[in-house]
C-alpha cells in the first residue's frame, strides 16, 4: 500500500503503544463518535449497529480509535491523521496542502461513498475509518503548521508537566477537563456537549450539517477551520517552555 502520503503526521506515539483500557486520549474520539452516533438517522443508526463489532456492544465510540491502533498494520494510513499547513499563514489550500492524491481529504468522500476505494473492501473498517478522521480533522493540531508538526516539536509545561503541545490538544486538556468537572466520566463530558448542541449552540447546527449541494462531508471547510482555530487558539501565546493550564 505504498503512495499514500498524503498532508502529513499522526497521533501521540503513547497510545499506540500501550492500549490502556481507557487511555485518556481515547476520550476525544469516544466523545466525538457517541456524539455522532446519537444524532445518526434511524436508517444510519441501525447500518452502523450492523457493521460493528460484537466486541463495540453497539457503542460506536468504543471503537473510534482502532484507526490509530493499525497504523502499522495498514502502513498507508498513517498519513491520514493530520494536515500540514505553511507556517503561520492560518489557512488550508486543497490545491497547495494536498498534493498526492490519495490525502485524508479525499478519502472522506471515497469513505462515504466507496469502501474499496479506502484500500478495504471491509465496510466495518470503512465506517471505523471515517469515524476517526472526522474527529482528528476537528482537533485543531491535526491540521496544523509543518515545521512543528502540528504543535508535535514545541515543548511546553501543561501546569508542572512536561508534555508537547498537541499531546495537550489530544490528551491533557480532555483528561483534565474531565477529572475536575465529571469525575473522571466521559459521560459528563458528552452530555454537556449534547445540552449545548440543542441549547446555546442550536442555531448553528443547521450550518455544521449542511455541506452544500449533492456532497456529504466537506473536509475542505474542517480543515480550514481547523486550521484557523489553531492559530486562534492553540498557537496563540505559545512559545518553548510556555507553561499552560486551564482558567
Ligand atoms: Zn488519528
Amino acid at each position: 500500500m505504498e503512495g499514500y502520503k498524503v498532508c502529513v503526521l499522526a497521533v501521540v506515539w503513547v497510545l499506540i503503544f500501550s492500549p490502556v483500557a481507557h487511555s485518556w486520549g481515547v476520550d476525544g474520539h469516544l466523545t466525538v463518535c457517541r456524539i455522532a452516533q446519537s444524532r445518526l438517522s434511524e436508517a444510519a443508526a441501525d447500518a452502523v449497529k450492523k457493521l460493528l463489532p460484537e466486541s463495540a456492544e453497539g457503542d460506536l465510540g468504543s471503537e473510534c480509535s482502532w484507526a490509530d491502533r493499525v497504523k502499522f498494520r495498514y502502513h498507508w494510513s498513517s498519513a491520514l491523521h493530520y494536515i500540514d499547513t505553511p507556517d503561520d499563514l492560518c489557512t488550508f489550500q486543497y490545491n497547495r496542502d494536498c498534493k498526492d492524491e490519495d490525502g485524508v481529504m479525499d478519502r472522506f468522500n471515497d469513505l462515504m461513498n466507496n469502501a474499496e476505494l479506502v484500500h478495504t473492501d471491509n465496510l466495518t473498517e470503512a465506517l471505523l475509518f471515517l469515524s476517526h478522521f472526522m474527529g482528528d480533522i476537528h482537533q485543531p493540531l491535526h491540521v496544523g503548521f509543518t515545521s512543528d508538526r502540528g504543535g508535535n516539536t514545541i515543548d511546553i509545561h501543561w501546569y508542572r508537566t512536561k508534555t508537547v503541545l498537541h499531546h495537550v490538544w489530544d490528551t491533557s486538556m480532555i483528561e483534565t477537563f474531565e477529572t475536575r468537572s465529571y469525575d473522571s466520566n466521559p459521560d459528563g463530558l458528552i452530555a454537556a456537549i449534547q445540552a449545548n448542541i440543542t441549547g446555546e449552540w442550536a442555531d448553528q447546527v443547521k450550518a455544521w450539517e449542511t455541506c452544500g449541494s449533492n456532497v456529504t462531508t466537506c473536509p475542505n471547510r474542517y480543515a480550514s477551520e481547523g486550521i484557523k482555530a489553531a492559530c486562534d487558539w492553540a498557537y496563540k501565546g505559545v512559545s518553548e517552555d510556555s507553561v499552560l493550564q486551564g482558567k
